[in-house]
């Protein structure tokens, strides 16, 4: 008799968890993504104890059918591509289709969801099993709550650190949306207390000042470049004002959130001479370009991504700096140092 047997889905979803749901971070970052996908304009998200005890996000997107909340659950599925063609020209933050699987497979889970034609949806999963399916109310747009986020995972659950650092890692990743949307209203609670709010007027300025406070936005630097293949805009703090971590510089590709060590050295060598050594800048790049130039497809949080242009993008970005600064003549023209 073969040895060899196919996992039931709850035990793989569990398995794949690992690697998706990290931490209530993690969770907070695909609700939203999902959330974002959905076109919503406004997206809110209560959390209790750093989202151990429960994160609840709502939002008014566009909601899902009957049919689509049970499908939402399964591995691998998705509505954001159908074939290989659409893998290499993703506009969406989601894609793989893994992560409310993975959420739901090491939590308990309520979706409430409705598309506003008519009444709504309610499912109740434990552990990624369906432990009900009713009616809920009409209004347009999805409302997920994730209760005991691991609780069925003691080793992870153990692993977690205190409310305050958890607390710091979903602000990260909410500062990060919130850069990358200016255009939608995001509210944050945090055992009731407000934690943070937008207004989703799309003024990246406002979102700064939110962020990084009044003081910094008022040193910031707007800019603004195209190039053939790609859109950059956003804006850059005045050297004046430098932290000691490169995590206060934030680039966005076609509305998502990225890391790139070569991006990052652009930016640097876009200040050239200005910044004093060791210390980083202040920056919110958006970038826009065809999807098939980046490739999202390498890292499972779609954190780190490839460009198939990266030496003129780097160019392009390091050019705008130069010229936002020069605008600022905080770098004198080659006319103006004879
Ligand atoms: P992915 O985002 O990669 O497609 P997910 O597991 O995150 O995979 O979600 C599965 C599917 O569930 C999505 O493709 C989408 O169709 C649907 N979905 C999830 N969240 C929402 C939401 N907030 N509003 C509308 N549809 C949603
Ligand atoms: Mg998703």
């Amino acid at each position: 008799m073969a040895k060899i047997q196919l996992m039931p889905d709850h035990l793989s979803n569990k398995i794949a968890a690992g690697e998706v749901v990290e931490r209530p971070a993690s969770v907070v970052k695909e609700l939203v993504e999902n959330s974002v996908d959905a076109g919503s304009t406004w997206i809110t998200i209560e959390l209790k104890e750093a989202g151990l005890e429960s994160i609840q996000i709502t939002d008014n997107g566009a909601g899902m059918e009957e049919e689509d909340c049970e499908r939402a659950f399964y591995r691998h599925a998705t509505s954001k591509i159908t074939n290989e063609h659409d893998l290499f020209h993703v506009r969406t933050l989601g894609f793989r289709g893994e992560a409310l699987a993975s959420i739901a497979a090491v939590s308990r889970l309520k979706l409430q969801s409705s598309t506003g034609d008519h009444a709504g949806t309610c499912l109740e999963l434990e552990g990624g099993r369906l432990l009900s399916k009713t009616k809920s109310d009409a209004r347009q747009g999805t409302e997920i709550s994730v209760n005991e986020l691991f609780f069925n995972t003691p080793a992870r659950l153990k692993y977690m650190k205190t409310i305050h650092t958890e607390l710091g890692h979903i602000t990260d990743v909410l500062n990060r949306m919130a850069l990358s949307h200016p255009d939608i209203r995001f509210t944050c609670t945090h055992n009731d207390k407000q934690l943070f709010q937008t207004n989703g007027r799309g003024d990246l300025l406002q979102v700064i000042a939110k962020i990084y406070g009044v003081n910094v936005a008022r040193k910031m630097v707007p800019i603004e470049t195209e190039t053939l293949d790609f859109k950059v805009k956003g804006y850059i703090a005045k050297p004046e004002i430098t932290r000691a971590s490169r995590s206060y510089m934030s680039t966005m590709v076609n509305g998502r959130y990225i890391r790139s060590i070569a991006l990052n050295k652009a930016i640097l060598q876009g200040y050239h001479t200005l910044l004093p050594i060791g210390k980083s800048p202040i920056s919110v790049l958006n970038i826009e370009m065809d999807p098939i130039l980046v490739d999202v497809n390498v890292h499972p949080a779609k954190l780190e991504v490839r460009f198939s242009k990266e030496k003129e993008l780097f160019h392009a970005i390091e050019e705008a700096i130069r010229q936002a600064f020069r605008k600022q003549t905080l770098i004198p023209h080659v006319e103006d140092t004879k």
